[in-house]
């Protein structure tokens, strides 16, 4: 059995990314569809990630990238703001050895930003090993509630009309007949081929393999699995997030879709990691086959050497995902946006990506600078302007 459907553009991947961008298309299309493999939108690297809304702090060595995260912070917080959690402490620590950047370093980078950054009181200081870490900053940073996101995000596309296929994998694009694309895909045993003039490609993890199943070339990614370790936080951690900088150290702070605080571990988080190279990999699928066995106790005796209060708390579960970033992301620490158009020469699909929740705004600036095919650059950057406000960010 097939289904043929036709629509003016055509999202796939429903993750924060892809349902932002389908909320901007439908603005410019009556008729938008949005693909996603999974049962509901919003359930991969969207959800299991550090719920962490950047504030900058966590790029001290890539001026550009803090920046970025410190204009698009209270866009992002006045946007979704009944899916940002407030009410907790947030400490950034620079550790003594082993660190890219020092306490002073740290420090003088986000005050002349006027970010806001300030001596940690010394009840919060004391919480850390004066051995092993230098100096304690309070800082302004929040979390995001996933599933609060999930909703908001839901609720918008379905009052803006962009049709929602949910389990439907799209297997591979390719031209059509006139300036059209056709796109092949399948939900359970229903085969799916769908038309449209716009199609962009919000796969993350899975862009090449996407990619590679339509005859395209590659970009250069570099994908992990990793794991977020997820504890209940012991009393003096309970309102506080933790995170030291800048090395093989740690980042606890308040998960707030599942009411425990999640443990990354710079060097136990990563679990497996590759290139791209033909054909790539699925680490969706790599994940489901093989699922890591768990390096969280790693994670909690390396963090309560910095920080004591974490000695003997709980492991409550894990969290592991395909984190994806560009390649040449690796060595500068920066989180760009990735957006090509007319990818591999074929006219109206696009392919974009996020590395941190934020960095939509600057992906859809992007787009609205395009001013051709999408329409007049002024009306597309009104658009922009008050697309995720959405009035009560409800
Ligand atoms: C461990 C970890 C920690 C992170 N911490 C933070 C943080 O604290 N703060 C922050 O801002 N960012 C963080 N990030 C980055 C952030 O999660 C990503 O930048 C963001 O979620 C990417 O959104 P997306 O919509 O592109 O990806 P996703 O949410 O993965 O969405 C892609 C969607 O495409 C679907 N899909 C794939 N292939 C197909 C197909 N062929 N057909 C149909 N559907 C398909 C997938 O099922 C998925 O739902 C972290 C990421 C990870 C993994």
């Amino acid at each position: 059995m097939s289904t043929r459907l036709t629509a003016d553009a055509v999202v796939i991947g429903g993750g924060f990314y892809g349902a932002c961008l389908a909320l901007l298309l439908r603005r410019l299309y009556p008729r938008v569809l949005l693909a996603e493999k999974e049962d509901d939108l919003l359930q991969r690297a969207s959800y299991i990630n550090q719920a962490r809304v950047h504030a900058g702090f966590h790029y001290p060595r890539n001026l550009v990238t803090a920046y970025r995260s410190l204009v698009n912070f209270p866009r992002f917080v006045a946007d979704f703001r009944h899916a940002i959690m407030r009410d907790f402490t947030k400490v950034y620590a620079v550790a003594r050895l082993n660190s890219k950047v020092n306490a002073h370093r740290f420090h003088e980078m986000f005050r002349r930003m006027k970010a806001p950054i300030k001596p940690a009181p010394a009840h919060l200081a004391s919480l850390f090993n004066p051995e092993l870490v230098e100096r304690a900053f309070l800082v302004r940073e929040y979390a995001f509630d996933a599933s609060v996101l999930k909703g908001i995000l839901r609720r918008r596309l379905e009052a803006e009309g962009v049709e929602l296929l949910m389990r439907t994998r799209i297997h591979a694009v390719r031209s059509g007949a006139g300036d059209g694309l056709v796109l092949d895909g399948a939900r359970g045993n229903e085969r799916y081929e769908i038309h449209a003039k716009h199609v962009f490609n919000c796969t993350y993890s899975l862009i090449n393999v996407l990619l590679h199943a339509s005859g395209l070339p590659l970009l250069p990614l570099k994908h992990e699995i990793t794991e977020m370790a997820l504890v209940r936080p012991p009393e003096p951690l309970r309102n506080l997030g933790v995170t030291v900088m800048d090395g093989p150290f740690f980042s606890t702070m308040p998960f707030p879709a599942l009411g425990l605080h999640s443990l990354s571990h710079v060097r136990y988080t990563p679990h497996k990691g590759w290139i791209d190279e033909v054909p790539p990999v699925d680490g969706h699928e790599l994940l489901r086959a093989a699922p890591p066995a768990s390096k969280a106790l790693h994670m909690i005796n390396d963090a309560a050497r910095y920080l004591p209060v974490l000695g003997g708390v709980r492991q409550e579960g894990s969290l592991f995902e395909v984190k994806t970033v560009l390649l040449a992301s690796e060595d500068s620490d920066s989180r760009p946006i990735l957006f090509r158009r007319d990818y591999g020469g074929l006219k109206g699909f696009h392919v974009a990506m996020g590395g941190k929740i934020d960095n939509i705004y600057d992906l859809l600036e992007t787009i609205a600078d395009l001013n051709d095919d999408f329409g007049d650059r002024k009306r597309l950057h009104d658009i922009v302007a008050g697309l995720l406000g959405g009035g009560s960010g409800a």
